[in-house]
């Protein structure tokens, strides 16, 4: 693979600056659309899939450990030469979707102490390798599937909790920036611990009238909001990038972001 024209990546082993997130975010679309997978990594049973929605089960819990993760060292190495400027050794990748998935924190750390880098690193490096597989699979589910059986906070693809929320005369849609998935969802209140109380749950005066923050002061957590009615943007992991400054916003009052965003970051600072 040709790396040349991918744009200059920071050269130390710190954290991107944000700056550098959407080239970050792009040049993973642009190695998934050459050398990432056709196919996705889930069963072809449609009822089955539809079942597991009702049940609340995420569809990523049916992955299977024979799944083929067709090109993963070579888009494992490029990420590694890109971000790190070194080969580091591969994990593996059923075993880094499974912990993605799960969003257990031990795993970054046991993976920077083995390959000596900030744990923080480890999550871009890893969510970058594992994304052209959860998108792949996820753009496959897209149109077979009626996520509106699914009506739970966190995605029915991966079970991450949502980056973002749009809302319009159908109701609240969220957003999942990991596998990029969008589902109905028609609950009120906080979609992360379920607080129902209007007096804590409230829309902050950050943002514009077609996107906001809703803050809880019931779990400190925050979600960007878009509103599609009033010609908001859509969502997606663009706009979750392109929308940095509510993360900041809402970090610097000490809000917490629940999700990762596209490339694997959830601290902003
Ligand atoms: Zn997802
Ligand atoms: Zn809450």
């Amino acid at each position: 693979m040709n790396i040349d024209h991918f744009d200059p990546f920071p050269s130390s082993f710190s954290i991107p600056p944000v700056s550098q997130l959407e080239n970050i975010y792009h040049n993973m679309l642009r190695l998934f659309t050459e050398d990432g997978p056709d196919a996705g990594l889930l069963i072809e049973n449609q009822e089955e899939m539809e079942q597991m929605l009702r049940e609340g089960r995420p569809l990523f819990s049916r992955l299977s450990e024979t799944a083929e993760f067709i090109g993963f060292d070579v888009i494992f190495e490029t990420f590694s030469q890109l971000l790190l400027h070194q080969s580091t050794p591969a994990p593996d990748p059923f075993t880094l979707v499974s912990e993605l998935v799960s969003g257990r924190e031990d795993y970054w750390e046991d993976l920077a102490s083995w390959w000596g880098v900030e744990p923080a690193m480890t999550a871009v490096l890893g969510t970058l390798s594992a994304k052209p597989y959860l998108l792949a699979t996820a753009r496959e589910l897209k149109d077979k599937l009626d996520f509106s059986l699914w009506q739970r906070p966190r995605c029915p693809v991966c079970n991450a909790f949502p980056s973002m929320a749009s809302v319009d005369e159908n109701g609240r849609a969220l957003f999942c920036s990991l596998c990029e998935t969008e589902w109905p969802y028609s609950h009120p209140g906080c979609v992360f611990c379920g607080c129902l109380d209007a007096a804590r749950v409230v829309r902050s005066e950050h943002g514009a009238d077609a996107l906001w923050l809703d803050l809880c002061d019931s779990c400190d957590r925050y979600l960007k909001t878009t509103d599609l009615a009033q010609s908001g943007p859509l969502l997606s992991s663009t706009t979750d990038l392109e929308t940095l400054d509510l993360d900041v916003a809402a970090q610097e009052m000490n809000y917490q972001r629940e999700a990762l965003n596209p490339v694997g970051i959830r601290d902003i600072g």
